[in-house]
């Protein structure tokens, strides 16, 4: 674990070291995942630039290193939600980048005279940079006045509507909620900010919201229904049945329009059944970490109400539900490396990130990374700085390996694989794949 290094210049020595170390991956995808981990900032110059772009939405988490209270307020509310990396010196083939801010990064955005932007690490240009595209629909408002960006974000560069119909957790408090997970107090910081946040969506908003992303013409080829785990009720409902009547009253509406994807517990076989049958056909039951005592240590709420081992036979029985292409469980890439009780060296992680990657992709199933952003208002950012880039890189590396070794398709879902094409924007694993691989189909 390394602080945030501050220094630009050994930040770009850390650079040119792990990108030398880890010589078959894409240099692309080092800088990359030092800008997750340690976040960027942007210059009032590169902000005003004149272009038109989607800035950062707060889809679901906070995803920032400082709590927007202790930001400056013109980056706090132009940043764009994602910046693609592409040309300069290094001749970089197209990235992109999800947006965590950091004022201490030594990673900054900025304007240069003629009007092009810029990555620098500290003084030092390296890459040019674009702005994620702005999708026709930003800017509209719902008859209700709810802004639309607020119930139908778009991230992954216009691919992916994100639909975070519960903005809140029942896991709650730090004997239960994940420890690296800032969703209730991301809520709690974006309503005192003003913004325009709520609790549980309406579905006739959310449809009426999709309406207008569909008559717009944006390119949005799939959709995410997420939110909050249900511990007890929401709305009178269990898990299952608060998010399947969105995902029916969307495929009703629009029908197969966009590919529906679902981020739930996991869930009984009987509910699994109950999502695949609302027209969804990507189920991703997130277990976060795979080793069994930090699975206990940073998932206490599913530990104690699901149980590792629960959890684990309920993404296989899934895939028997929705084909192992259909499954596709997220893992936090970096939390198994925090203090107190992460690994203490980077080979013991991969060993044992490795290990649970053989696991399900010897089943077909392939998960992926998210890389952590260690957000202050979570119980594990609080006293953790990110995880280290020789870890980071080493990681997409492991995932590349063992995807190939078994000879699995890209994962469905997230657009083209490979350098220059992927557009999944918060890990590299999609940027690694080789850009040949055909991507699964689904059931
Ligand atoms: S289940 Fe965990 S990661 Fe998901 S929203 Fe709740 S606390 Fe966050």
């Amino acid at each position: 674990m390394d602080a945030l290094a501050i220094d630009p210049l050994d930040a770009l020595r850390a650079i040119d070291r792990v990108s030398a170390e880890f010589a078959d991956l894409p240099p692309e995808v080092v800088v990359k995942e030092d800008l997750l981990r340690r976040g960027v900032w942007f210059t009032p110059a590169a902000l005003q630039q004149g272009q038109a772009f989607a800035r950062k939405a707060y889809f679901i988490f906070s995803f920032d290193h400082v709590p927007l209270a202790q930001m400056d307020e013109l980056v706090r509310t132009h940043a764009p939600e994602e910046i693609a990396l592409a040309g300069g010196a290094r001749g970089f083939r197209r990235v992109v980048v999800s947006v965590r801010l950091n004022p201490a990064s030594p990673w900054v955005v900025d304007a240069e005279a003629d009007g092009s932007v810029v990555l620098r690490c500290g003084s030092e240009p390296v890459t040019g940079v674009s702005f994620a595209p702005l999708p026709p629909y930003y800017g509209d408002e719902l008859p209700d006045g709810t802004p639309i960006t607020e119930v139908a974000p778009s991230i992954e560069w216009g691919y992916l509507l994100y639909l975070t119909v519960f903005r809140m957790c029942q896991y709650f408090g730090r004997d239960e909620e994940c420890q690296f997970c800032d969703i209730n107090r991301n809520f709690k910081q974006q309503r005192e900010a003003g913004r325009p946040y709520f609790a549980i969506k309406p579905i006739e908003r959310l449809l009426a919201a999709l309406d207008r992303v569909a008559a717009s013409g944006a390119v949005a080829g799939a959709y995410t229904l997420t939110g909050g785990s249900v511990t007890t009720q929401l709305e009178g409902m269990d898990e299952a049945s608060f998010y399947i009547r969105y995902a029916e009253a969307i495929e009703d509406r629009f029908p197969g329009r966009w590919l529906g994807k679902m981020v739930v517990q996991a869930l009984p076989r009987a509910d699994i059944a109950r999502i695949r049958a609302s027209g969804i056909r990507i189920y991703h039951p997130n277990y976060e970490v795979w080793d069994p005592a930090l699975f206990a240590e940073l998932c206490p709420g599913k530990e104690r109400y699901v149980g590792r081992s629960t959890w684990m036979a309920r993404i296989l029985d899934a895939a028997e539900v929705f084909t192992p292409a259909g499954v596709i469980p997220n893992f936090v890439a970096g939390i198994e490396m925090a203090r107190p009780h992460g690994f203490r060296t980077e080979e013991e992680a991969w060993r044992s990130t490795a290990e649970g990657l053989e696991y399900f992709m010897s089943r077909g199933i392939a998960p992926r990374f998210t890389t952590w952003c260690p957000e202050p208002l979570s119980v594990l950012g609080k006293n953790n700085g990110p995880a280290s880039l020789r870890y980071h890189a080493g990681l997409v590396r492991t995932w590349r390996d063992i995807h190939a070794a078994h000879g699995l398709p890209a994962p469905p879902g997230y657009g083209t694989p490979g350098i220059g094409n992927a557009v999944f924007s918060v890990s590299s694993f999609m940027d690694a794949i080789d850009p040949k691989t055909p991507v699964a189909t689904l059931a």
